[in-house]
């Protein structure tokens, strides 16, 4: 054996006994119920998830299960006198409230499902957000997240919420242990970024024919994602068409990239940078969004669409960024429903709600909007929803999607960029066959009349000296 080998053997056996072994580590009475959450998660992220529970005598308990996927019930020992299953306020989690008896000393049963999606995987990058764990607050929680050997682990509170666990080897797995009582604990997920071998994303094209002209979309995926990138292409296909009828434009190619989650972006839907004016961007999109609703992440990559589109069309955003917000989500979530996509009806409700909130109960003016993201300590949720509001407003009393068609039609006819509000407003009023000043004014935008717009010089198509 060489002294490197024999160095790496010493150096691993320190690290293995350096670690405790779980059946040391009783840091609780033993007549306390016990719940065990055992997420396996393989190379792509797919766990099997186990939820035991164990108690040595009779009593009633609950915990969450799944209500979108099936899952499969076992009484291992002992028997259940009566169970009950019941809604909760998480849209995918029910309430499962059990009575039991123990035979021979204790009762134990287990559920198990199959979790797609555990961790997110992009690239290196993974993220790993357990299901909603939730359970009856008197009883103890031990949660054993098994990853692959090949995961880098960083046990710090950058990469570990909400507390860093230890971590021990098993044959084919490193484990992380995560001990909770649950009268200090009992509602949570744990989350945990790593590292693993790099995968590429690969190229995933489909190509759209509108009005003679083709446009090649491109999405790059990792292979485990194929289903995803697939269900981008598909709602694309269908948004093309549209988008191209509504802004008189249509564009070449688009690029749609997945980007890996991580805590600072795991509620980012989708970006583009730099999101300025002029060529054609590579829209960014997270594909943690498949965990939410049915339909939202084909909501969020038709939001990206609409942004390019407009771009495309002549409307740049630096100061009127709340009109090509108001726009992404008016027209995503319009087209996401005529396509039968659901998520899109959830994302209406949840900016209707916001609407209501900041128009109706604040009593605020919509022309707040303007200085996006300006005020401290409002939801950004805010601005998206009342830059909807202006969209919708407009279309509801102007003619609907032909009332921006129309819009698009004047300014591409006029070959006019649009990057201000005062002219915004003059195309708004012409396409509407009103003077909209007064609505805007009242609204508490700053505008000022403008009698005309003229053809905007197209911008550099190269840095100039
Ligand atoms: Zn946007």
């Amino acid at each position: 054996m060489s002294n490197v080998k024999v160095a790496l053997i010493i150096a691993l056996l320190a690290y293995v006994t350096f670690l405790p072994p779980y059946a040391l580590a009783p840091a609780y009475p033993s007549l306390t119920p016990q719940y065990t959450y055992i997420f396996d998660v393989d190379e792509d992220g797919r766990a099997n998830v186990t939820i035991d529970f164990k108690s040595p005598s009779p009593g009633t308990s609950w915990f969450f299960v799944p209500n979108a996927t099936r899952w499969e019930l076992k009484v291992i020992k002992g028997k259940i006198i009566s169970k009950e299953i019941k809604y909760t306020k998480w849209v995918f989690y029910n309430n499962f409230t059990f009575s039991y008896i123990p035979s021979g000393g204790s009762f134990e049963l287990k559920v198990s499902y199959f979790f797609r999606y555990a961790s997110i995987i992009v690239t290196d990058t993974a993220m790993f957000v357990s299901p909603q764990i939730a359970f009856d607050k008197r009883s103890r929680a031990l949660v054993l997240l098994k990853l692959p050997l090949t995961a880098i682990v960083s046990l710090d509170k950058r990469h570990c919420l909400p507390f860093v666990p230890s971590v021990s080897r098993e044959l084919r797995k490193i484990v992380l242990r995560y001990e909770v009582s649950g009268r200090k604990l009992n509602v949570f997920r744990i989350y945990l970024l790593y590292h693993v071998p790099w995968t590429p994303l690969l190229d995933y094209v489909r190509e759209v024919k509108v009005g003679g002209k083709v446009a090649r979309i491109t999405v790059k995926a990792p292979a485990r994602y194929k289903s995803i990138a697939e269900r981008i292409l598909r709602a694309y296909q269908g948004a093309f068409p549209i988008l191209a009828n509504i802004t008189h434009t249509t564009l070449s190619y688009v690029t749609v990239r997945f980007f890996p989650p991580t805590f600072k972006n795991l509620w980012t839907g989708g970006y583009v940078e730099p999101f300025t004016g002029g060529r054609t961007k590579v829209i960014n999109l997270n594909p943690f969004f498949i965990r939410t609703r049915n339909g939202s992440l084909e909501q969020i990559a038709i939001h990206e669409l609409v942004h390019q589109f407009l771009l495309a069309a002549g409307i740049y955003p630096q100061k009127i960024l709340w009109f090509h917000e108001g726009s992404a989500e008016y027209f995503s979530i319009t087209i996401a429903e005529k396509l039968g996509y659901v998520g899109a009806y959830y994302r209406e409700r949840e900016l209707k709600d916001a609407i209501k909130e900041v128009l109706i109960k604040e009593r605020k003016r919509p022309g707040f909007i303007q200085e996006w993201g300006g005020e401290v300590g409002r939801p950004i949720t805010h601005y998206y929803a009342v830059a909807y509001y202006v969209l919708k407003y407009l279309a509801d009393h102007y003619g609907g999607l032909r009332y921006y068609s129309r819009f698009y039609s004047l300014i591409r006819e006029k070959r006019v960029i649009i990057s201000d509000q005062n002219s915004l407003v003059y195309f708004l009023s012409k396409a509407a066959g009103k003077d909209l000043y007064p609505l805007f004014k009242e609204w508490g935008f700053k505008v000022s009349r403008v009698l005309s717009a003229f053809p905007s010089i197209p911008p550099p198509k190269a840095p100039l000296a």
